[in-house]
């Protein structure tokens, strides 16, 4: 009997123990697993960055997203993360394959720009959108340009190993040659895919073969390109991920990330090109992010229906709104988009940044209780069930209504839980109003009172200017500060 309350008691604990590891939907296995590092604590993550031809759009805006939460994720279990993330700044062709123009060069020659400029201007772009939406950046940014050598490198490495053959067009990868090509994706679905590709290099061996170096057509003069042991011309899209990742991470590592529609092409050849010349398993747990789309359907540059993040910032939302609404969908789940859902979502991170103020606590608290230590446990729960963000955050909100608990645990929860949710409630102070805007307020009721209505509104624009926003209630004005005043 003793015995058996032993193991009862044992099977319990390990359930508690299994229920707070993390677990993560790996695409490569179609199956939720434990996360086991391969280096004791230390996490290598790369994710794939942005082409910078063009601004970013709040589709890949969501999946960067998604990609911050999970790299908070593995920090707050305890790891180290080297996260590593590229700049595509030559290769990537129009078609997202071997055809078509270079994304960069194309953008260039209609902007009458330099291809390099234009490349630096979208990465700073870049970086200041991830900058407003307090996404941490990686530990390593690389861009496609610095890495020629090790693409070169890496092409030569598949030479050696017979993996390679030169078409008129390029060098080429013969996926014919590896056994599991396509495993990333389920075999059939890439063969599905190849198969229905329409415009076809000719020369390809296999249509699901794809470039590893590209040769400068005759009689063409590009910015971009280079010499290489084959011909001048410039590396395909998906040798620099290898190339990369591998060169920071090392041949093998835990974590690789994108958009959903990487699987089929980019990360299947990613992995093809990696494993072949390594002979070793490239990346253990390949996450991916379901797409952003519009209700009307995609988002894409040919739709002509881009919405970037300065759109949005155009029309009066601030740009964690955008956050606060990734956050409410699984990143496993399309999130439609609309104007409406964004503005619920403002409201949402309104509200919270609000109550957060009205909580504030300067001094920490010095003990956690049996109530926050259950709170903490479920947090951990949902966010270690592959990133179960949605719960958590309905969560954060249940604490907000929690009667048993005191304004300071609930401000020590709700801080806690932002290390994930990244809404900066840090940054979050108890309202403070100036002596000028308190006069303001004064003359705009003394202009009210005298119903001079038109001097009144002067008045209340020029406190928006400021940074506040007039509450008119029974009881008199109500003054709050807008959130770009507390966020920023
Ligand atoms: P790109 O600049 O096209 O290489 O894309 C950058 C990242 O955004 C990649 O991880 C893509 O998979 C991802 N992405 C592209 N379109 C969308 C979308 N509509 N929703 C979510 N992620 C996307
Ligand atoms: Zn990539």
């Amino acid at each position: 009997m003793v015995q058996y309350e032993r193991f009862l008691f044992f099977q319990s604990f390990a359930k508690i123990l299994i229920i707070a590891m993390l677990k993560l939907f790996n695409t490569l296995t179609r199956k939720k697993e434990i996360f086991k590092p391969l280096r004791d604590k230390k996490v290598g993550l790369y994710t794939c960055g942005p082409t910078v031809y063009w601004h970013a759009h709040i589709g890949n805006l969501r999946t960067y997203i998604f990609e911050d939460i999970l790299k908070r994720i593995l920090i707050y279990n305890g790891y180290k993360v080297k996260h590593v993330m590229n700049i595509t700044d030559v290769g990537h062709l129009t078609s997202d394959e071997d055809t078509g123009e270079d994304k960069v060069e194309k953008a260039a020659r209609e902007k009458k720009m330099d291809a390099w400029k234009l490349a630096e201007f979208y990465t700073k772009a870049f970086k200041k959108d991830l900058q407003r939406l307090n996404i941490i950046e990686p530990e390593i940014w690389c861009k496609a340009t610095d890495h020629i050598k090790e693409q070169i490198d890496l092409i030569r490495k598949l030479e050696k190993k017979g993996y390679t053959y030169i078409i008129e067009d390029g060098v080429y990868f013969d996926t014919s040659k590896l056994k599991d090509y396509g495993k990333l994706a389920g075999l059939r679905k890439v063969k599905q895919l190849a198969g229905a590709r329409v415009e076809v290099v000719p020369g390809k061996k296999n249509p699901a073969d794809f470039a590893l170096w590209k040769f400068t057509p005759p009689g063409v003069k590009r910015q971009m390109e280079w010499d290489s042991p084959w011909g001048r011309g410039f590396p395909g899209w998906h040798i620099e991920c290898s190339a990369m990742s591998m060169k920071y991470l090392g041949e093998t590592f835990d974590i690789h990330c994108g958009g959903v529609d990487h699987i089929p092409v980019h990360h299947t050849n990613e992995i093809a090109q990696a494993e072949a010349a390594t002979g070793k398993a490239f990346v253990k747990y390949w996450l991916h992010g379901a797409f952003l789309v519009l209700k009307e359907g995609r988002m894409g540059k040919s739709e002509g229906n881009i919405i970037t993040l300065e759109d949005l910032v155009k029309r009066g939302f601030h740009p964690l709104a955008f956050r606060y609404l990734c956050l409410t969908a699984h990143y496993r789940k399309r999130l439609v988009f609309s104007w409406e859902n964004l503005e619920a979502a403002q409201r949402g991170l309104e509200s919270l940044v609000y109550f957060v103020q009205e909580i504030y606590q300067k001094n920490r608290l010095k003990r956690k209780n049996r109530k926050i230590r259950n709170y903490q446990k479920k947090f951990l729960e949902f966010i270690n069930d592959d990133l179960n963000i949605p719960r958590a955050l309905s969560l954060a909100w249940q604490v907000s209504r929690d009667k048993n608990l005191s304004q300071r645990e609930k401000y020590f929860l709700l801080s806690d839980f932002d290390k994930i949710f990244g809404l900066r409630l840090n940054k979050v102070k108890p309202l403070k109003i100036s002596k000028q805007v308190q006069k303001l307020l004064k003359k705009r009721e003394v202009l009210r009172k005298e119903k001079k209505w038109q001097e009144a509104d002067k008045i209340r624009e020029q406190i928006q200017k400021l940074g506040y926003l007039i509450e008119d209630t029974p009881k008199g004005p109500k003054l709050k500060a807008r959130l770009e005043k507390i966020l920023s």
